[in-house]
């Protein structure tokens, strides 16, 4: 007997795997998603946070820049909280990126992408840090900056009030069969290393970069190729507008502002494996410079933090490499494929299009359940709220000035200044188990993403591990370390300048006042490369 028993077990925790799990729950299908890290710590916490017009593929990807496209519109309806409106100029500053224009232009109308040309001096008027190279400027209103981590944890809690469970630090490493037939997964706890069975009637493997290392648990091939791209965080958002390179897609070509930060970004490198990630100086500088072409001051902002993640790009059989390759996805049907009944993998993809990919993978395994309900995840606001949604805004706006004398509470002291994150909005995932470090508390409030890079919020988030969950002193501090040493890890990248007086500040701090030890956090060989800003 197993230790569980469920409909479906969606396996990854990345925006595929939630946006699956919201459409199952809201199907009425009973369903338990097992991540082996945290909600959004694979690619989906390390992309580059653009929500995609289309105008990046139009030209080489055309069903992929349709896809973002349409999606970009239906996010726009039902997940306004975690969409910035920024808006998109797509700027040409060589002569090779002004003989691109015609096909960029050709390939926007046919996928139906808002483009228009606009005088350079207009759009130097909206975005005054628009380099003097710039030649010429489309307006695309279409992209924007998407939250990844908001709309992971909002697909998820969507999933949760409709009954769908969530098991964070839960590795699949092996599957359990009848014959051909998938009937459940074993599962092991990261942390503690404990196993247990879960049955199920299908299994949906959602694991992105990984899912062939996991099909390969069962016998069956998912090529999935994984290509690294780097992005560098500067401490302030120097646009406002979403800055894209009017060429083929390269490298550094993309500057989105998101909230508090800008993010340059990014590369294209195939590499081995995953969760093998090492940033370059190279490729840092190479960001910094290409950034540099289309906006001004990105080599003399501050570089707060770099940052890696690797593409799960579906190998469609083509010789195509890295950019080459299409941001298409693909549904794998085991049972027709390879005989193995009761798994399908959902492969490829972007955050853009994780509703589609999830709409799709669903609509075959709820067939095979004998479910006929559609999905209505197109329709229902991600929030589950009738009233229309907030547009994603900094803190700073939300928190509003307090009347002199009216009735409202005193404003509360911050628990991360940079962030402005409120205590209260950190006391409720104290209290949810599939909370289980402070990085994943900084996953869902953003603590310690701004620029001290949580000197200060880790010490006071240490102190909640104490009241909120009777930690010892001992645990605390350790648990603090941790999360001190995984902001460590993006910090080095950018290590000069600005950076390093910062970095050389939070040391003092660390060693002097909060009496930790220097091999804790700075020392240690890191487990893995380093994680979203
Ligand atoms: C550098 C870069 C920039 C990008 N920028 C953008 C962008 O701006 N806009 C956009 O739309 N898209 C962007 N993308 C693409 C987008 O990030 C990915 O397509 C998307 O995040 C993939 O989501 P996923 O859920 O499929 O995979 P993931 O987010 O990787 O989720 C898979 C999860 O499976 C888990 N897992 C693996 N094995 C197991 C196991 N055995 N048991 C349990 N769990 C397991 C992993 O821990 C992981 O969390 C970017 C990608 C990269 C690399």
């Amino acid at each position: 007997m197993p230790d569980l028993k469920t409909g479906v077990v969606v396996i990854g925790g990345g925006s595929t795997g939630a946006g699956v799990l919201r459409d199952l729950a809201m199907r009425g299908i009973e369903a338990v998603l097992v991540e082996k890290g945290d909600l959004a710590s694979g690619t989906t916490g390390r992309s580059h946070g653009l929500l995609h017009s289309g105008g990046r593929y139009c030209v080489n990807d055309p069903q992929a820049a349709i896809e973002c496209v349409e999606e970009g519109r239906i996010l726009r309806k039902i997940a306004r909280s975690t969409i910035e409106d920024t808006g998109g100029y797509f700027v040409s500053v060589t002569d090779s990126d002004q003989e691109w224009e015609p096909r960029f232009v050709e390939g926007c109308r046919m996928a139906g992408i808002t483009c228009e040309r606009i005088p350079v001096e207009e759009a130097r008027r909206r975005e005054p840090a628009l380099s003097t190279k710039v030649r010429t400027v489309f307006w695309l209103p279409e992209d924007g900056h998407l939250d990844p981590f908001f709309l992971v944890q909002a697909n998820v809690e969507s999933a949760r009030r409709r009954g769908a469970r969530v098991m964070t630090y839960t590795e699949v490493v092996d599957f359990i069969r009848q014959g051909t037939r998938v009937t459940g997964v074993r599962v092991r706890d990261s942390l503690t290393g404990d196993e247990q069975t879960i049955g199920c009637q299908a299994v949906i493997n959602a694991t992105g970069a990984w899912s062939g290392m996991v099909a390969r648990l069962l016998g069956v091939e998912v090529k999935v190729v994984p290509v690294k791209g780097i992005m560098v965080v500067l401490s302030h958002r120097l646009v406002n507008t979403a800055i894209n390179r009017c060429h083929k897609p390269g490298d550094g070509d993309i500057i989105v502002p998101a909230l508090s930060v800008a993010i340059v970004g990014t590369t294209a490198v195939r590499v081995p494996h995953p969760e093998v990630l090492p940033i370059e100086w190279g490729e840092v500088k190479l960001m910094l410079e290409e950034g540099a072409l289309m906006v001004d001051g990105v080599t003399t902002a501050r570089a707060m933090r770099a940052y890696a993640g690797v593409r799960p790009l579906y190998d469609l059989g083509a010789e195509a490499e890295g950019r080459e390759m299409s941001r298409n996805f693909a549904v794998i049907d085991h049972e027709e494929r390879d005989g193995v009944a009761g798994v399908t993998s959902i492969v490829g993809g972007k955050v853009t299009t994780y509703r589609l990919m999830a709409e799709r993978v669903v609509d075959l395994v709820a067939r095979r359940l004998g479910v006929s309900t559609p999905s209505t995840t197109g329709e229902v606001p991600i929030n589950d709220r009738e009233e229309p949604l907030d547009a994603l805004v900094h803190r700073l706006a939300s928190l509003g000035v307090p009347k002199p004398h009216g009735d409202e509470p005193p404003l509360q002291p911050l628990l991360c200044e940079c962030e402005l994150v409120r205590p209260q909005e950190v006391t409720p995932w104290l209290a949810d188990p599939a909370v289980r470090t402070l990085e994943d508390i900084r996953r869902r409030t953003r603590a310690g993403m701004g620029p001290c890079q949580a000197a200060v919020c880790s010490y006071r988030l240490a102190a909640r591990l104490v009241t909120d969950r009777q930690a010892d002193g001992q645990a605390a501090t350790r648990a603090m370390a941790d999360f001190l040493e995984t902001r460590w890890r993006g910090v080095r990248q950018v290590f000069w300048g600005s950076q390093l007086r910062q970095a050389q500040v939070n040391l003092a701090m660390q060693l002097e006042l909060y009496n930790l030890d220097r091999q804790l956090i700075m020392d240690r060989q890191p487990a893995m490369e380093p994680t979203a800003p």
